[in-house]
């Protein structure tokens, strides 16, 4: 193959080309170091600079406040449903659950082992094809923490606010949105994503955590599962993963030296826009799933007509160099996911062979 494809994929996704670059070159040998990436030690002086420089360049790109921690765990974002109930829950052993989703629903299976919890929203009826409006969540002032997830990767719904809980720590899955624009992170008690879509690869988990909220991870739980053991460590209680944080390290530098998440925002409203656009004009051959108000910038969700038109339409774009459109088995259909590193020309073109899919088939 002579060019890069484009990838539409949900995650692991699409990184920035020269992130990519950039990490063949120092596969071999990173620069005065005479060995890879791959085979230096966690405790070496150059990958302590590494885990530095990531965390310093995520702190400076989301203003993370100095009283939060910035951790790098594994087990992906779904460990996370577990140790978020696990510390987070006592004493009070009740939390506030907004469902938007499948990976909300996962998180609330697990909160459940924990403690009670209360579903202050869902929006399955309607196959969540929608977020709720502030109005409609039912808080408990009383409980541990509220938790959501402020972009649904298979539904390609998003929130575009962040939820007022008059006090009650707010917890958030941002794993398919994190750095897609500028956020408040004073407005949460702790965000956590797996990486493998605006971050880095898959393999390692992003954790930012208010230092105030370490006082309830109890020492009865298990080591591995408490947030203090990785605070207390810098995220090197073990053995990291290395190369993980590496590609973080890159992606985040990238991000600085290209106008940061403010010009990021500017791409992903200019690309979302397109497809919405297409969709909206298309007199009802494209049917977008979310509803106007919920669409995702992310990760846009659609329907043709019949499913023979879509499975014709992916076969037609798989062999045309537009890959990963498959839409999730459980809204069926197309999704585009569209990260930061998806380039705006990837969708231009994709826009173009929509239109002419439209013109040979309505
Ligand atoms: N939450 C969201 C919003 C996701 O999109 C995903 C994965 N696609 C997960 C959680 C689960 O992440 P992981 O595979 O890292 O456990």
């Amino acid at each position: 193959m002579e060019k890069r494809i484009y990838n539409f994929s949900a995650g692991p996704a699409i990184l920035p080309e020269p992130v990519i670059k950039k990490a063949q070159e120092d596969l071999f040998m990173l620069p005065g170091v005479g060995m890879s990436i791959l085979e230096i030690s966690h405790r070496s002086k150059t990958f302590e600079a590494i885990l530095a420089s990531a965390k310093d360049g995520l702190r400076k790109l989301l203003d993370i406040p100095e009283n939060y921690d910035i951790l790098f765990l594994q087990g992906g974002a779904s460990l996370q449903f577990s140790m978020v109930p696990m510390n987070l829950m006592p004493p009070v052993n009740k939390a506030d659950y907004i469902v938007t989703g499948v990976w909300a629903k996962k998180a609330v299976k697990e909160a459940k082992r924990v403690g009670t919890v209360n579903i202050s929203y869902t929006a399955e009826a309607s196959n969540f094809n929608h977020v709720p409006k502030q109005s409609d969540i039912v808080l408990d002032p009383e409980a541990a923490f509220v938790h959501y997830t402020s972009n649904n990767t298979i539904y390609g719904t998003q929130f575009d606010y962040i939820p007022e809980t008059g006090g009650v720590p707010l917890v958030c899955d941002m794993s398919s949105d994190i750095l897609y624009k500028k956020i408040d992170v004073s407005k949460f008690a702790l965000i956590y994503a797996g990486a493998q879509k605006n971050i880095g690869p898959s393999g390692v988990t992003l954790v930012i955590i208010r230092k105030d909220l370490l006082e309830r991870s109890q020492d009865s739980l298990p080591t591995m599962l408490n947030y203090k053991t990785h605070t207390e460590n810098d995220s090197m209680f073990n053995t990291p993963n290395t190369f993980g944080i590496y590609i973080i390290d890159l992606v985040a530098k990238y991000l600085l030296e290209n106008g940061g998440l403010d010009a990021m925002y500017e791409t992903n409203k200019k690309k979302a826009a397109l497809l919405y656009d297409c969709f909206d004009s298309s007199n009802g051959f494209y049917r977008a799933h979310a509803l106007p108000g919920s669409r995702s910038l992310m990760n846009v969700t659609f329907n043709l007509p019949t499913p023979e038109l879509e499975k014709q339409l992916i076969a037609e774009a798989t062999a045309a160099g537009f890959d990963g459109l498959k839409g999730h088995r459980s809204v069926g259909g197309l999704r585009a996911s569209i990260y930061n590193a998806f380039p705006l020309q990837g969708v231009v073109d994709l826009v173009a062979f929509l239109n002419d899919y439209k013109k040979k088939n309505a």
